[in-house]
């Protein structure tokens, strides 16, 4: 069946719960064991004493090792990216911080896409640099020759554990070869003799839109806060790859301790069984609107994957590698930051605010707000400038959204 048939049911028994149609929330941090014998047999298989039994089912420990909850959404958000095993987290940056811990180690190296999500790049070139991390960038411009030579000449070749790419990329919508980076990985995986992990940030067009894992990645995560939650009310993160690697990251996690909470796994499960409409009702207003913003005098440039304008390599990778385009737009207003501004304060249906992927559309000025950060000549070389605006398509009447943006920009 497909995901959005299973989305209400999958992994959850009525009977487990006096019929109620619904998962409960099991609000609870302890299990009770049947015998001292039952309990004994959960540590055996949660410490990896010995392997399961035919038949033997891990059993329920603690809240911090396991949940209800939290593995029946796990279990549910494998069905969307064809995952052998999932980890669900308290943000978005907990799933990315503990992915990155998990396989980088004091001395390995890490080579990454930008741009990227601020609290991304922030982790990389703060705290994984301070514990001995080496760090390489790329950008969706260069060819595959020219990355190559970057690495080659990075003087840590060998040490490479990661390529980590972000696709597509905030605020420009650019796209990385998902293909292409798996071919860079495989090969400094036959030069040095270990494995290099390739992780998809994949928050902006999945798990609807596009599947990494079927284009070569090893892993997937998310923000679940954006997308998957999809009603701006909760902060999550989630992980997903075999099994083997998901094991390791869930080891950490049971001692990081930044597993997803009852509530809000429950909150989640709620959320993803309306993911598939919501994605595609956001994706056609906002190919409503991009037609629009593409007539509108006052609009220069619009960033949307698989327009012309993104070019030609562009298109060619979005072809290969998408299933839609999804609803995050950017574009250029003709006068810079005064003129966007008087535009964003304008806004009457719209709301002003940073964050993505929620029913409700929302607006932002990258330049001064999500980007802030961002080094002039990085925002240079990826036209991040004053000019360029954010939005994040909701499941609004299209027509209320052309009014909207209409009379905002009507100065
Ligand atoms: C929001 C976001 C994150 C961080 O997620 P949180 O849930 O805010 O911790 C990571 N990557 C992308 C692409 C995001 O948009």
């Amino acid at each position: 069946m497909h995901p959005e048939s299973l989305m209400m049911s999958y992994g959850y028994h009525p009977e487990w719960s006096e019929g109620a149609i619904k998962c409960p929330i099991f609000q609870t941090s302890t299990f009770v064991f049947k015998t001292a014998e039952e309990g004994k047999a959960f540590f055996e298989l949660a410490y990896g004493k010995r392997y399961a039994r035919p038949g033997e089912i891990p059993g329920l420990i603690y809240s911090r090792l396991n949940n209800p909850n939290m593995q029946i959404l796990e279990e549910r958000l494998c069905l969307w990216d064809q995952a052998e095993e999932a980890a669900a987290f308290e943000s978005g940056m907990s799933a990315i911080a503990t992915t990155m811990l998990a396989f980088l180690k004091p001395g390995d190296a890490i080579v990454y896409g930008n741009p990227v999500y601020g609290g991304t790049h922030h982790f990389i070139n703060h705290y994984l640099i301070s514990i001995g991390v080496k760090v390489l960038d790329i950008h969706p411009k260069q060819e595959e020759s020219e990355i190559l030579e970057l690495i080659e000449s990075s003087g840590f070749k060998d040490h490479i554990r990661m390529l980590y790419i972000e696709t597509p990329a905030n605020p420009t919508n650019d796209l990385f070869d998902i293909h292409m980076v798996r071919r860079i990985a495989d090969a400094l995986q036959q030069h040095s003799g270990h494995t290099v992990k390739v992780v998809v940030d994949n928050t902006y067009l999945g798990p609807v839109f596009q599947h990494p894992l079927l284009h070569g990645a090893d892993i997937v995560l998310y923000s679940a806060t954006k997308y998957l939650g999809g009603h701006s009310d909760l902060i999550a993160g989630v992980v997903l790859g075999s099994h083997t690697d998901l094991e390791q990251i869930k080891h950490l996690r049971t001692f990081l301790g930044n597993m997803i909470s009852p509530n809000t796994a429950w909150l989640l499960m709620r959320s993803i069984e309306t993911l598939k409409i919501r994605m595609e009702r956001q994706q056609k207003n906002a190919l409503q609107v991009v037609d629009w913003l593409l007539k509108h005098p006052k609009i220069t440039r619009v960033y949307y994957p698989g327009l012309p304008s993104q070019g030609e390599r562009q298109v060619s990778i979005f072809h290969r590698q998408c299933v839609g385009s999804g609803a995050m737009i950017s574009f250029d207003i003709s006068r810079g930051e005064s003129e966007a501004f008087r535009f964003l304060n304008r806004l009457k249906l719209i709301h002003l605010a940073v964050s993505l992927g929620s029913n409700e559309s929302l607006a932002q000025h990258p330049y001064t707000m999500t980007h802030s950060d961002v080094p002039e000549a990085d925002k240079q070389l990826h036209n991040i400038t004053p000019s360029m605006i954010r939005l994040s398509i909701g499941i609004e009447h299209h027509e209320d959204l052309i009014a909207d943006l209409e009379q905002a920009l009507n100065f």
